[in-house]
């Protein structure tokens, strides 16, 4: 059972007050003079990227737009949590702090600060009340109920999710290394790892790779075993070793790198000895030839440039191309149609044509594109016009 009760007396600048903001983790956690927890843990990140979204909510405040309702949680005796409004609120003490300006029509920069010397736009920003819900009830039945106003927002990712599951020591500092977008290393592992720091998916990342796992059962397993110990190093060092051998490894870096399998490559290959001028060269070279397929070029160097089913080649050689043209020609003479199945199967006067090797091309039954085979099972001699009818696969 929730018990809800309305309040419309807390104005902004009490919210505001004690608002402190977390700069790693692009956060706001306290407000209302420390009685308010902005960023209980099962609550998403804070997710206003786009700073003209910070400014739309003071604006609103400005004009005298309603903010909408509020919701908080009652923990204690005057003590509370967000329930719903954490990205309103944050918006605002990030405003009142002098986080971030609003720009006036000659797009000069106004902090808050300078706003309030115009005393309506002072009563307006600071005296507003918010519109805020306060309910009281079991954990379990506000997390349930989290959950349902929540489906309209942001899903939370596999990671948000464990992180809220086994939060303490370990989540704490495995954060403050791996979701901090201010650190300047941030940069160099985005180059070849992809997803949003914010939203926890370079630790994500980092934990399937310490795990030599891509299964979010065995990271939960890690994360259940390493819960209450803030000694992250391993986690940590085995990131650093992967992402430095690649660099030093590829000493070029190029934008098909970023998302590859890193954490599998340096299990496999980073006791082989690699130069790093013949990789860079071997590199330039395949990277141009349109032919090959980019993403598997630099596991295809690594393995020693010999397994070439790793570059998806596109073009069909000359003897499969021959093979494939025998076998299809002797078929379909055998059944009296066309050695073009395309024609075969047509009502048109090519349906027992019998082409001239020169005549047919041959074409990926399974797209090229969809990670079709370049080898003879997955090749299929057409006559030209229904090769380029077919489009380039
Ligand atoms: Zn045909």
């Amino acid at each position: 059972m929730m018990h809800t009760t309305l309040r419309t007396d807390i104005t902004i600048e009490q919210i505001c007050k004690g608002f402190v903001y977390n700069e790693f983790e692009g956060k706001g956690l306290f407000g209302l003079s420390g009685k308010l927890v902005i960023q209980p843990e099962y609550q998403r990140n804070y997710l206003y990227k786009d700073a003209k979204m910070e400014a739309d909510v003071v604006n609103s405040v400005l004009k005298g737009y309603p903010l909408g309702l509020i919701y908080f949680n009652k923990v204690g005796e005057d003590k509370y949590e967000v329930l719903d409004g954490q990205q309103r609120i944050t918006s605002l003490g990030r405003f009142f702090t002098g986080k971030f300006p609003l720009f006036d029509e000659n797009n000069i920069p106004r902090y808050y600060n300078d706003i309030i010397k115009d005393s309506t736009k002072r009563k307006l920003i600071n005296e507003t009340p918010l519109t805020i819900y306060i309910c009281e009830g079991s954990e379990d039945d506000i997390k349930a109920w989290f959950k349902i106003i929540n489906m309209g927002g942001i899903e939370l990712n596999e990671q948000e999710i464990n992180n809220a599951t086994y939060f303490g020591p370990f989540v704490n500092a495995a954060k403050a290394v791996f979701s901090n977008s201010h650190d300047s290393n941030i940069q160099k592992w985005t180059s070849y790892v992809r997803g949003d720091v914010r939203r926890q998916e370079i630790l994500n990342i980092a934990l399937k790779w310490v795990c030599k796992s891509s299964d979010n059962k065995d990271v939960e397993k890690y994360m259940s075993q390493h819960r209450d110990n803030a000694d992250i190093s391993e986690l940590q060092n085995y990131f650093t070793s992967v992402i430095d051998w690649v660099s030093s490894v590829f000493i070029d870096v190029k934008p098909f790198m970023k998302g590859l399998p890193w954490g599998d490559y340096y299990e496999k290959y980073h006791k082989n000895a690699y130069n790093p001028q013949e990789v860079s060269s071997k590199l330039q070279e395949l990277a141009i030839d349109d032919c090959v397929k980019d993403s598997g070029i630099c596991e295809y160097i690594l393995g020693g440039c010999k397994d070439t089913k790793l570059l998806h080649i596109r073009i069909f050689q000359e003897p499969v191309k021959k093979k494939k043209y025998q076998e299809q020609t002797k078929l379909a003479k055998s059944k009296g149609t066309s050695n073009c199945p395309y024609c075969a199967s047509s009502e048109g006067s090519n349906k027992t044509k019998i082409w001239d090797y020169k005549d047919m091309e041959a074409d990926h039954v399974t797209a090229w594109s969809k990670g079709g085979a370049t080898d003879i099972s997955n090749c299929e001699m057409l006559c030209k016009p229904h090769n380029r009818d077919k489009g380039n696969a």
